[in-house]
């Protein structure tokens, strides 16, 4: 089969190493892709966005399955516009899109929608009210009588920086103020959902699904603050591990009963069109799962490490979600422990130097179990460069979790950049 990814970053690169592999796999493209995703297919020099070329390169190359990386397209409707057809009927393009419908990807591109899913089917997550310019008042009311710390969100998107999370009313009051009267997240502040603070721990599980069948295809634990200890800045995320410790199957068990079925079961229920990955962003409290968020694609760095230990051929799994067969399918995955650090450009989250020359990949050992993930590189001529905040994932794979940290800490040695950065504590909590 030909395949179209669409992304750029190390998530991209970690699914197009498991899309490479695949014994069903013809020809890989990937638009933009990066520097790694072209060691394994080819990259194409088209946006994510721009759906008529993303649909006239897939007539053109013959492409069965077009798998979307980021939430962006998803969240536009690259879906349904891959659904089209011309007036007599016949669909412009008639493959297989990984990834959920306009109306059913906003389950993260708004979480108003989600939560109001959420209580419709019973899932157990935070309390919340939302509010909008209309009832502004009625939000200040509702926040000086909410116990702390209280937690504050964008509805729609805004890159992971949309929530805010206060220790006091008068902040709290501050933020909301920012979101809706000064758009402090443009369109996606002008409505604000109010919620409860949970205390415990996160995890993220990762569900592939055709809205009537699923697999669970792996769960992860991110680092998400910029600082050891988790202190600093919120980033896209510092590294990642799976498995994750505390999750024993008496716990998965509790996820999938209490929250991955009535999930699908509701997708049903609302006859939303869903054909991808579910990313369920949970917390633990207590003995319990929460949801504290879902994502209709795959996270980045959580992909890092779910991909490299999912053995189940990516690509069948892709056809068996299209075929119906979803639910027959044998998902194996790798028993020993993925661990991924991301070395950054130093300065992020915040402003940071572009196209600094990386030096040291040609000395990392080619083994099985050391992956390098380009995330936020480029070429300049020859030489590697950077592009992003986060430069590159280093996953490594070892019967437990320490060894696998180590090995990934000591590949990352090999590897230099002006200002580079990266947290040496990933796991800490675990070792
Ligand atoms: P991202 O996509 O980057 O994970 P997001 O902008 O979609 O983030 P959420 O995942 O809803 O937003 O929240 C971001 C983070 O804020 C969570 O990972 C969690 O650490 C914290 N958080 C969100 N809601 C709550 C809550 N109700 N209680 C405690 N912490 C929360």
């Amino acid at each position: 089969m030909n395949i179209l990814l669409l992304g750029s970053g190390g998530r991209e690169h970690a699914l197009a190493q498991k899309i490479a592999e695949s014994y069903h796999c013809q020809q890989l493209f990937i638009a933009p892709g990066n520097p790694g995703t072209q060691q394994v297919g080819t990259n194409v020099n088209i946006g994510i966005n721009d759906f008529e070329a993303i649909r006239n390169f897939c007539i053109e190359q013959n492409i069965d399955i077009l798998v979307v990386g980021p939430e962006e397209p998803l969240v536009n409707g690259i879906y349904d516009f891959m659904q089209q057809t011309h007036v007599d009927g016949q669909k412009y393009w008639d493959g297989i899109v990984v990834g959920p419908s306009k109306k059913a990807a906003q389950l993260e591109g708004s979480k108003e929608f989600s939560k109001q899913f959420m209580q419709r089917h019973h899932i157990p997550t935070a309390a919340y009210a939302s509010f909008t310019a209309e009832n502004f008042e009625a939000g200040k009311q509702y926040i000086q009588q909410h116990s702390l710390p209280i937690v504050l969100k964008a509805d729609g998107l805004a890159a992971g920086k949309g929530v805010v999370i206060c220790n006091d009313h008068t902040s709290a009051l501050q933020v909301f103020e920012n979101m809706i009267q000064h758009a402090q997240f443009g369109n996606a502040s002008k409505k604000v959902v109010i919620e409860e603070f949970l205390t415990g721990i996160e995890l993220s599980v990762f569900v592939l699904t055709n809205g009537e069948d699923y697999q669970i295809i792996g769960h992860a634990k991110d680092y998400k603050r910029i600082g050891e200890g988790d202190t600093g800045l919120n980033t896209g995320g510092m590294g990642c591990i799976s498995p994750v410790p505390f999750v024993d199957d008496a716990f998965m068990q509790k996820i999938e009963t209490t929250i991955i079925q009535p999930t699908i079961k509701g997708l049903q229920e609302e006859q939303l069109v869903y054909n991808g990955f579910i990313f369920f962003g949970l917390i633990k409290v207590g003995n319990n799962p929460f949801v504290i968020e879902y994502n209709c694609r795959m996270g980045d760095p959580e992909t890092e490490v779910v991909m490299p230990r999912l053995q189940t051929d990516l690509v069948a799994l892709f056809a068996a979600m299209h075929n119906g067969t979803l639910g027959d399918a044998n998902i194996n995955i790798d028993s020993r422990t993925a661990a991924t650090i991301v070395a950054v450009s130093g300065g992020y989250p915040e402003a940071y130097a572009k196209n600094i020359p990386i030096y040291g990949l040609e000395n990392i050992p080619k083994q099985e179990n050391i992956k390098v993930f380009h995330a936020g590189t480029t070429l300049n001529g020859n030489q590697l460069v950077t592009n992003g905040g986060r430069v590159l994932a280093v996953t490594a794979l070892a019967n437990h979790l320490p060894e696998a940290i180590n090995l990934s800490k000591q590949t990352l040695q090999n590897i230099t950049f002006k200002d580079i950065y990266y947290r040496k504590d990933i796991g800490y909590e675990f070792l």
